[in-house]
């Protein structure tokens, strides 16, 4: 497996970025420390049976940073490198990226540190439904709502539903987010991450007056939130030239098919060994000059030791935290326009959300019109960073996270301390 991450700790980098928006908002000390901070931190043991007739434990974590704005909402991942410290830093950067987005959602995440990728279907379904049995009192459609990260999907989300609704002794579907279309989950929920990123490209093009015809891209981390975002860029006419997922890279300067990638990822679970594009290493990849660099695997991949190298015009976070505020720096000190995570890939929140609205509502709305909402979410949110980044001015990061924290912050002033 290709390396991902660099040693560095994503709940520091969560407390950085939270201090420097804190700092710029002039926050007083007693609402920091009201919104700082997980509300809730549970560790779980889930032991499940192999199918080799053992029985190995898991460690699993569901996190609950915030509840101020709405029900706790965020993704569960299943990684070999899952900790309790990367789960609190998501769990605090969505509490942050629904507020920049403005549902009424707080922040929340969920992981099991396994390796999904060794796994029978049969022990992914028994570990799944252990783990949602051992975090049953903290989620429901009112209180958090578990979504699809790394490593799970609409079926993990299924056996969730079931697992929470036969306990509870009825349907419950409001209860995850990105579940199948036939168990009320929402028509164009899967794609919206990548969606999302992509309207957020379009409008950092705008405001560069860059045109997306013809623009280079490069893909790290060709998966779901990845490879739509390449899609939509592909048939919008700009020139994917190189992409990797975590078996290896592929480069060609005149453009990939990428419909022709999807199929072979679809077939193979690969990238590696597409015709027509040579294979390079990640470095590499990273040092593409390109006029829009998506990375979109895990956190940390650009650092210290790599961001010089890098060449890109926008860097676009499809991931969550890829960039550690070192890279941050050298990047910003180079002039590069980066659309941060918190707003880049929100795109999966709020169709979530929409999701969330329609299982309440037992009503369900055609894909156009999500993707009409979603546009206009993603766009109002890249115009109000857009404003606090021109008039402070601040870099983009630092104006999403003063949006998002202003708006806890403002929330938690007016709830007030109980008791
Ligand atoms: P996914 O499991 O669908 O895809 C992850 C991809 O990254 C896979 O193709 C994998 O091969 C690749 N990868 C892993 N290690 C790599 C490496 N070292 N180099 C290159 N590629 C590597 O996951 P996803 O849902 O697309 O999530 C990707 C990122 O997007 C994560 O940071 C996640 O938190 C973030 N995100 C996802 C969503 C969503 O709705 N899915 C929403 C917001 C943010």
């Amino acid at each position: 497996m290709l390396t991902t991450k660099s040693a560095g700790n994503a709940y520091d980098v969560a407390l950085e970025n939270f201090d420097a928006a804190a700092d710029a908002l002039q926050l007083d000390n007693d609402t920091r420390e009201m919104i700082k901070y997980p509300e809730r931190v549970l560790t779980v043991t889930v032991p499940v049976r192999m199918d080799d007739g053992h029985i190995r434990r898991f460690e699993a974590y569901r996190v609950q940073h915030s509840s101020v704005r709405g029900p706790a909402k965020g993704g569960i991942r299943y990684h070999p490198q899952v900790t309790l410290d990367e789960v609190k830093a998501l769990a605090t950067w969505m509490t942050w990226k629904c507020a920049v987005v403005n549902i009424p959602f707080g922040g929340a995440k969920g992981g099991i540190t396994c390796d999904p990728k060794h796994m029978s279907l049969g022990e992914l379904e028994r570990m799944t439904r252990r783990y949602t049995s051992a975090i049953l009192p903290l989620i429901g459609p009112e209180q958090d709502i578990p979504a699809p990260d790394v490593y799970t999907n609409s079926q993990t989300m299924a056996w969730i539903m079931d697992t929470y609704s036969m306990t509870k002794g009825y349907p419950i579907p409001g209860v995850v987010t990105g579940k199948p279309i036939s168990l009320g989950g929402s028509l164009g929920r899967n794609e919206a991450t990548g969606r999302g990123v992509f309207y957020t490209i379009q409008s950092a093009c705008d405001h560069l007056l860059m045109s997306l015809k013809g623009a280079t891209v490069v893909v790290q981390g060709f998966g779901n939130a990845g490879s739509i975002a390449a899609q939509l860029l592909y048939e919008a006419g700009a020139k994917v030239i190189a992409v990797s997922d975590s078996t290896g890279c592929v480069y060609n300067p005149h453009g990939l098919d990428i419909h022709n990638l999807m199929h072979l990822k679809a077939l193979t679970g690969k990238v590696a060994g597409f015709p027509e594009a040579e294979s390079i290493r990640p470095e590499e990849l990273l040092a593409l000059e390109c006029d829009v660099l998506i990375p979109a695997a895990l956190e940390n991949t650009i650092h210290a030791e790599n961001a010089g190298a890098v060449r890109a015009r926008i860097i676009a976070e499809a991931a969550n935290g890829p960039l550690t505020p070192a890279a941050d720096r050298i990047l910003e000190a180079k002039g590069v326009f980066i659309i941060p995570d918190i707003l880049c890939n929100a795109g999966g929140v709020t169709v979530s959300y929409f999701e969330w609205v329609q299982d309440e509502q037992h009503l369900f709305w055609e894909a156009q019109d999500v993707y009409n909402r979603l546009e206009r979410v993603m766009k109002t949110s890249f115009r109000d960073v857009l404003k606090i980044h021109e008039e402070r001015p601040a870099p983009m990061r630092l104006a999403a996270n003063m949006l998002g924290v202003g708006r806890v912050a403002e929330a938690v002033k007016l709830r007030g301390i109980y008791p």
